[in-house]
């Protein structure tokens, strides 16, 4: 089978999502599904709302415009405050989007009322992280302006945390942006539908708090596919952790030195690379590298470790494991991992353990058996697609 692939175990991911769903359920917390992290893959965004997700999020139009081609039926979310030169596609795509500067939001009004619809926003609120986000003091200046433009629809506030400054998503956060939206709530009258905390990072608050307040919304990606939260990436109870596999071949395997020999300068990389001498050992070399994946997200699943890698390469020390060119030596993902081996063209998607199907076939099915013996042909049950 093709190699180097990832293999997306649906089941997996498909259980994380439904008990995830259901705890943040518990106390009033309707979760999104965010999809960047699979490139918007349709195999993956369908067990999401097929397990109780009705909102899908990505950060990129062509992974939403990807879901809604493969007829995942679900409202889409556009997570990147988007770009200036992007408006008319977010309106025609998007359903929602998070948004932090007017003239942006202006742009977004402009193309909602040429098509005659209405674009719903979330304001992302600044709470110390300090990637996007309207400050505190700013938001009752910029709500105002926002409800004045014709085709927006001003349908919650959000905040999101411990994403580049690392900043937790404490009870103090939480309890900042609920009098946030109490106040312009007040203020303006209004009923502000999704009080939207964070990510997968507000799993630990949740846990330790009786009394989420305004907070009726978190965005999920991380938790349900790697089954962890994201302060201390300690595993949720119940939930998978290995749903996704990615799997390399032996493309070199021999006896030689742990420490290479002649004059030392620069490597592949320009950096001046520095060795443990450990005599002689099993070198195994794979058939994938820098181009397939974040190489230092991954953790081998036997007892094999890795020594380096360049842009085709890895190198492992097979230490008592025997392992002959064409053997399969497989690897945990972390997040980073994960997210480039989604996005390498190189990498083969093996989507296992999938029930799904698309609506129409599925509407199709019970009128048409010819269907059935198409739709079940090996080649399509067995996917491996370079997409
Ligand atoms: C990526 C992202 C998320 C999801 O984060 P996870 O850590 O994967 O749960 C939520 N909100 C925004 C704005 C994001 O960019």
């Amino acid at each position: 089978m093709s190699t180097p692939r990832i293999k997306i175990n649906i089941k997996k991911i498909a259980h994380n999502a439904k008990t995830l769903n259901r705890l943040y359920g518990s106390k009033g917390i309707e979760v999104i599904g965010v999809t960047k992290a699979v490139c918007g893959n349709p195999d993956v965004a369908a067990a999401l709302v097929n397990n109780g997700i009705s909102i899908l999020a990505d950060s990129r139009i062509i992974n939403i415009r990807r879901m809604r081609k493969a007829g995942v039926q679900a409202e889409f979310l556009l997570l990147r405050t988007p770009l200036l030169s992007q408006a008319e596609d977010v309106v025609k795509y998007a359903d929602i989007s998070l948004n932090s500067e007017v003239s942006v939001i202006k742009e977004l009004s402009k193309f909602a009322k040429m098509n005659y619809t209405k674009h719903k926003i979330i304001l992302m609120v600044e709470l110390g992280d300090l990637r996007e986000g309207i400050m505190p003091l700013d938001l009752d200046d910029t709500v105002k302006q926002v409800l004045a433009l014709d085709g927006i629809e001003l349908a919650g506030i959000g905040t999101n945390l411990a994403c580049f400054g690392g900043i937790q998503p404490d009870n103090d956060k939480m309890v900042s942006l609920s009098s946030l939206a109490k106040n312009i709530e007040e203020k303006y009258n209004l009923n502000i539908k999704f009080i939207s905390g964070g990510n997968s990072a507000n799993y630990n608050w949740f846990m330790s708090t009786n009394d989420v307040g305004r907070i009726n919304n978190l965005r999920l990606g991380e938790s349900i596919y790697l089954g962890c939260e994201t302060l201390y990436r300690k595993p949720i109870p119940g939930l998978y952790i290995d749903a996704f596999t990615l799997v390399a071949e032996v493309i070199e395997s021999k006896i030689k030195p742990s420490h290479p020999f002649g004059k030392i300068a620069q490597d592949a990389f320009g950096n001046v690379p520095e060795f443990q001498d450990r005599g002689k050992i099993k070198r195994v070399i794979l058939g994938i590298g820098l181009q397939d994946v974040q190489v230092s997200g991954l953790t081998p699943k036997a007892d094999i470790e890795i020594l380096g890698s360049s842009s085709d390469h890895i190198v492992i020390d097979a230490r008592k494991i025997e392992l002959k060119t064409g053997d399969e030596v497989e690897f945990n993902l972390n997040y980073g991992a994960l997210l480039s081996a989604m996005t390498s063209p190189y990498v083969f998607k093996k989507v296992e353990e999938n029930f799904w199907m698309p609506k129409n076939i599925a509407k199709a099915l019970n009128k048409n058996t010819a269907i059935i013996k198409n739709y079940f042909q090996p080649s399509l049950l067995k996917k491996t697609t370079l997409d």
